[in-house]
């Protein structure tokens, strides 16, 4: 019944009494009663897709394909064994991609839940942050610039309100909102009165009662706007996937022609033809490198998740890999985010404060003389001004005080304690009317009060430039005096040079029964009170993070709305590059284009900007070719972000928009999660790489095994089926190991990858013939000595399985280390995964040479001690060879494995 009220043509004050509930908003009796009856408010996240139809998915692939019609032909042909073979490769495939997208998707769905929306509702008569999803109908909602609406509300109340309902309704221009109702048959793009779940508020502050949640919701009853599946992919998965779908095809053809000449020129039965060019074709298709790619990636988006960083977009993991320049904000990333009042300058001169972080205890000096506050009037009036153009919360914990709220507001909040001011006493005796809402392109921010005695006043608090240019007066003992603006000057340079963030604070009295503020207004005619300096230290990671990007050869850009002189001074701190050559936003917006490009490579600190300087920043770098991480909070920055080639979000103190508009989202705001994240994007890409350049050779090698034979005529060293075995036991035992890798300790000493390096470099396609030749050699090698000494045909076959094998182990971790040496310290013993993975392929392999079953499936003989031995003297010779060729290629080509290419 309820969903069928048209909220947007009646009244707020009907919806309200509609929907049980009052202005005030609901009791936390009624919410949780609601919520029982409702539900949360969550749209079902999309399907993901269930185990039967994931397992199904796994045959529908054209290799299986392949290797079923060859098994019902092989069957035909009496060769039972064999069939059951080439079955089983079918089904332990099936099962290991089954099991590791399993693993995938459920990784990626767990991340996906720590990115939670919370909303601001009014409940009992006070604002409360709450999780969107326990928003009930009845709630009174507030919504401000850069929220996701976060159920369908009836506006009650809207100031300067724009929605982006392009989600909802396609329509790309912002919705201006207003309380009214609208006609009954208003379609959804023309209810001016409602805020749809899901939309984006742009701009402007409201307030609205939820008349439905979840799935009641509009965008609740468009199922097609459910996110589908997020496919597990990224452009280098792409890209090799497309290359291996070519290969098979060509190994496809490659082995009929191997076919034809087996049966006429080497006179082999046809069925046994067959059979080898099964085994040959099976050997050589890269059958499992899609699935271990995935893997590869789902352990980097889970690695990165560990460190706060949380992927939305899965190509940004190989993205970060190749960052080269970092544009970060300064409060909150760069620095702690926790301000302390270190400094107050009012006409009385320039005063000391003492205290410890927001904790309200703390003095007033000047020079060694204490300050009686409340004696100091120009004091009071400036501590006053603090507290009321304020929304931060002061509130004890535990062990300390917190904020809930801007921290830098919570220091001027504990400044007005300090200053002997009462927070409740104070808020019911100047309530507040109305307010301008801080926007980091106007700076400051604006709030109305009427006082019982003062009559009606507006306080003013901002970025100090901007203020002062507001003002005409300044305040002093017997009203306003003209402003020394000489003086403020001054005294704002001097605070900056310090490293403290300056504020300006200032009032205008209001004619009486003022009870709206306008820009208009508030710009013009101020009192300046004072200035407070704010001290914000860096961050101690986030200095240890910028060194680290210097030997990785990543350039870091602060990007700041502070004042240039506190911009330098927190850029020494943290040991950025040429501090002192800032560049401001008003220098920036008087450059031509060419200029422009210049400055945005040249410099690193860039202050008094806006989020528009942001996009264009961004630009200018990516026309000079770098790849740019850029971060962001509010609804501004949401265009740079997009167009960063990784946006990143701040997931604490960012808005909505800007969270929806990144690639990653910080959960913990800090710089140097940026940093790990991007080591770890480093070591995906580096993993992707060995699991690509591991599997490539060693199935060539196994192949040109048997091709080699037909071509010149020789015994085949191993049976189809075992080939099949061969290729069945490594790719599940040993290739996927790799992805587990950990980074390689130079990893952020090297410059980034060039974005657009070849994964298929001529040094792969190198390794891809050098290793083969020598798993050719080491087989028939094997083989040769095996019959030379007597050994039955059997045993012969089972030595060169038995070598094949150990080869694939010792390369394994010849392609562990891209640069260095396998036998770098504390590499030799491996991961935990590559003892895993060798300690599954040896086990399979005891069973396959010794248990009676195995022997009797793959005709296959006991191999003696000595042999055995032997077989594994091959494997670490193989590998002096590949470190000798590693060694070779260093020393004559540096070149040839540049820092950062893909062997
Ligand atoms: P930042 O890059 O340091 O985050 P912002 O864009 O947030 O810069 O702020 C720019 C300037 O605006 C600050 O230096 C400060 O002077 C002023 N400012 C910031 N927050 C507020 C606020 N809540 N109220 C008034 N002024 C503010
Ligand atoms: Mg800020």
């Amino acid at each position: 019944m309820q969903a069928r009220t048209e909220w947007h043509a009646i009244s707020g004050a009907d919806a309200i009494d509609r929907l049980q509930s009052r202005s005030s908003g609901l009791t936390d009796l009624e919410a949780r009663q609601r919520l029982e009856r409702h539900g949360f408010n969550r749209l079902p996240t999309a399907q993901t897709r269930s185990a039967i139809s994931r397992l199904v998915a796994q045959f529908n692939n054209r290799l299986i394909y392949v290797l079923l019609i060859s098994a019902a032909i092989t069957a035909l042909l009496g060769h039972g064994i064999d069939a059951g073979v080439i079955l089983g490769v079918v089904v332990v495939n099936a099962l290991v991609g089954f099991v590791q997208e399993g693993r995938a998707e459920r990784a990626l769905g767990a991340i996906k839940a720590m990115i939670s929306t919370r909303a601001t509702v009014l409940r009992d008569g006070h604002r409360l942050m709450i999780d969107a999803e326990k928003l009930v109908p009845g709630d009174i909602v507030l919504i401000e610039a850069g929220d996701r609406v976060p159920a369908d509300l009836r506006l009650l109340r809207a100031r300067n309100l724009k929605i982006d309902e392009s989600a909802l309704t396609g329509e790309s221009i912002a919705a201006e909102k207003d309380e009214n109702p609208v006609d009954a048959r208003a379609a959804l793009g023309d209810r001016q009165s409602m805020a749809y779940a899901g939309t984006f508020v742009v701009a402007g502050q409201g307030q609205g009662i939820a008349v439905a949640t979840g799935l009641d919701t509009e965008i609740g009853h468009i199922s097609s706007m459910l996110r589908s599946v997020e496919t597990l992919t990224t452009p280098l998965i792409r890209q090799i996937n497309h290359f291996a779908r070519y290969l098979t095809f060509a190994i496809l053809g490659f082995s009929s022609l191997v076919f034809v000449l087996a049966v006429w020129l080497r006179s082999y039965p046809w069925t046994d033809a067959f059979m080898i060019v099964v085994g040959l074709a099976v050997a050589a298709i890269p059958e499992g490198l899609p699935a271990v790619m995935t893997v590869t990636l789902a352990i980097g988006v889970q690695k990165m998740a560990a460190r706060h960083a949380i992927v939305r977009q899965l190509p940004a993991v190989e993205t970060l890999g190749s960052v080269s320049v970092i544009c970060s904000d300064k409060t909150g990333t760069l620095t702690q985010n926790e301000m302390t009042v270190r400094t107050v300058v009012t006409k009385g001169g320039v005063t000391e404060v003492t205290g410890i972080g927001y904790d309200p205890r703390g003095a007033f000096r000047q020079g060694a003389r204490e300050i009686d506050s409340v004696a100091d009037l120009s004091l009071r009036e400036l501590a006053l001004a603090a507290l009321l153009c304020n929304n931060a919360v002061l509130r004890r914990t535990d062990t300390d005080w917190a904020v809930d709220g801007d921290p830098m507001e919570g220091a001027l909040v504990s400044l007005a304690i300090k200053a002997g001011y009462d927070v409740d006493t104070t808020w019911r005796q100047f309530p507040r009317t109305d307010e301008i809402p801080f926007d980091s392109r106007h700076r400051y921010m604006a709030t109305l009060h009427h006082g019982h005695d003062d009559g009606f006043v507006a306080y003013v608090k901002g970025a100090p430039e901007q203020v002062i240019a507001m003002c005409s007066s300044q305040h002093a003992s017997h009203g306003a005096e003209p402003i020394d603006l000489a003086h403020w000057n001054r005294m704002i340079d001097a605070l900056g040079a310090n490293g403290q963030r300056v504020l300006a604070l200032a009032k205008k009295p209001m004619p009486r029964g003022a009870h709206e503020l306008t820009f208009q207004e508030v710009e013009r005619d101020l009192v300046l009170i004072g200035l407070v300096g704010l001290i914000d230290p860096p961050r101690e990671e986030a200095i240890t993070a910028v060194a680290e990007c210097a030997t990785a050869g990543i350039r870091v850009k602060m990007i700041t709305g502070d004042h240039a002189a506190t911009a330098t001074a927190v850029a020494r701190q943290l040991g950025l590059e040429r501090p002192d050559a800032v560049i401001t936003g008003d220098r920036l917006n008087s450059l031509d284009d060419e200029a422009f490009r210049r400055a945005a490579k040249e410099t690193t600190v860039f202050a008094r900007t806006t989020p528009e300087h942001k996009l264009r920043l961004v630009e200018a770098l990516q026309a000079d070719g770098a790849i740019v991480a850029m971060t962001g909070d509010g609804v501004n920055d949401a265009p740079a972000l997009k167009r960063a080639d990784v946006g990143i979000a701040m997931g604490r103190k960012g808005t909505e928009a800007a969270k929806e508009a990144a690639e990653v989202v910080l959960a913990d705001d800090n710089f140097a999660t940026i940093v790990s994240a991007i080591r770890e994007g480093r070591t995906v890409h580096d993993n992707l790489i060995k699991v690509i350049g591991w599997t490539l050779p060693t199935n060539a090698g196994e192949a040109m095994t048997i091709v080699m034979a037909i071509l010149i005529g020789l015994t085949l060293p191993l049976t189809p089926v075992q080939i099949l075995w061969v290729n069945m036991v490594t790719a599940v035992g040993l290739g996927l190991t790799l992805a587990f890798e950990p980074p390689e300790s130079d990893v952020m000493q090297r410059p980034p990858r060039a974005p657009d390096a070849p994964i298929l470099s001529g040094i792969l396609l190198w390794r891809v013939i050098f290793v083969s030749l020598l798993f050719v050699a080491g087989a028939f090698g094997m083989f040769f000595w095996a019959e030379k000494r007597g050994l039955s045909i059997e045993q012969a076959h089972t030595v060169v399985v038995n070598t094949i094998v150990v080869l694939e182990i010792f390369y394994l971790f010849g392609m562990r280390y891209r640069r260095a040496s396998a036998f770098t310290w504390p590499g030799v013993f491996g991961t935990p995964a590559v003892l895993a993975g060798i300690g599954f392929t040896l086990l399979a392999q005891l069973l396959f040479t010794y248990a009676p079953f195995m022997q009797a499936i793959f005709a296959t003989r006991a191999v003696s001690f000595a042999d055995g031995l032997l077989v594994i003297a091959t494997g670490v010779t193989f590998l002096f060879i590949l470190e000798l060729e590693k060694f070779l290629l260093r020393r004559l080509h540096p070149q040839f494995i540049p820092a950062g290419t893909t062997v």
